[in-house]
């Protein structure tokens, strides 16, 4: 499920492509994709692009809001007069194109330009509110603070309170906004902390060092636009490529890149924990 780093994308994508257009007519294909009265913001000019966690937020100049969440694997793809580019190609995991199959609502938008809404999951969602009820949406009111906004201090006491595994309070939303499976896994990795470790067990050094790495690999994920291992693009159709650069994400079977550990020939594990797909180094992670 895309994460800060790939929502983050998809905002300042958004955010530089749409700003300025007016909607000029919405086809909705899956009815159960959308709540709210698409006419509230038919003729509505979109003013900016925000992000809570994983949560996206187009604002109207009208008062209206559009609140969405692409889950697992939502898409968001913009075509029109805000996007120049001479070799436009879309990604082969826009499955069916746009539109296409897949397609589940299209913005048709001023001058020429589109939004589609692609998803073959159909497990996202759009709502249409009034802006002011932005911040009662259920996902944004209970939303800890961002992962990249958090400070240490903030952290220390999440951490504190919890006798739970630091890897699952670490991606619990309602703690800290916007770290998912990818960069929890890698981020525990550079810190070389056991996920399964009780969040209160760790020393104040070590929430240190789990900060900085939380840091770190957010903007890895940013530098590198995201990554795109299941359906994730951004809006010009295109893929991140953070899957080519993950730490211990996806590296089961491999060898733990600390050079001590790759000398004497240690593999990263998988298994499951909190129902996650966990990847460790069993010797440097303690
Ligand atoms: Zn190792």
């Amino acid at each position: 499920m895309p994460e800060l780093p790939e929502v983050e994308t998809m905002r300042l994508q958004l955010k530089k492509f749409l700003t300025g257009h007016v909607i000029k007519d919405i086809k909705i294909f899956s009815e159960k994709i959308l709540s709210g009265d698409t006419k509230n913001i038919i003729g509505g000019k979109i003013k900016d692009v925000r992000r809570f966690g994983k949560v996206s937020v187009i604002d109207f100049s009208n008062g209206y809001s559009l609140i969405t969440h692409v889950k697992l694997t939502g898409q968001y793809i913009y075509q029109g007069p805000n996007l120049t580019t001479n070799n436009y190609s879309l990604s082969s995991k826009v499955i069916g194109g746009v539109p296409g199959p897949h397609t589940l609502v299209i913005f048709d938008l001023d001058r020429g330009g589109v939004l589609y809404y692609n998803d073959v999951r159909r497990f996202g969602w759009i709502k249409i509110v009034k802006r002011q009820e932005v911040n009662d949406e259920r996902f944004i009111s209970k939303l800890g603070k961002d992962a990249l906004e958090i400070s240490l201090e903030e952290l220390q006491n999440i951490f504190s309170k919890s006798s739970r595994a630091v890897k699952v309070v670490l991606m619990d939303q309602t703690k800290i906004g916007g770290v998912g499976n990818i960069y929890a896994n890698d981020a525990l990795w550079l810190s070389s902390i056991d996920p399964k470790r009780k969040a209160n067990s760790l020393e104040e050094k070590t929430v240190e060092e789990l900060y900085k790495a939380i840091i770190t690999v957010l903007k890895a994920g940013l530098k590198y636009g995201g990554a795109s291992e299941l359906a994730f693009v951004t809006p010009d159709g295109k893929e991140g490529e953070y899957q080519n650069h993950t730490l211990a994400y996806g590296h089961d079977g491999e060898p733990c890149e600390r050079p001590a550990c790759r000398q004497a020939g240690v593999r990263i594990e998988k298994y499951f924990l909190g129902g996650r797909g966990t990847y460790w180094c069993p010797v440097c992670q303690k």
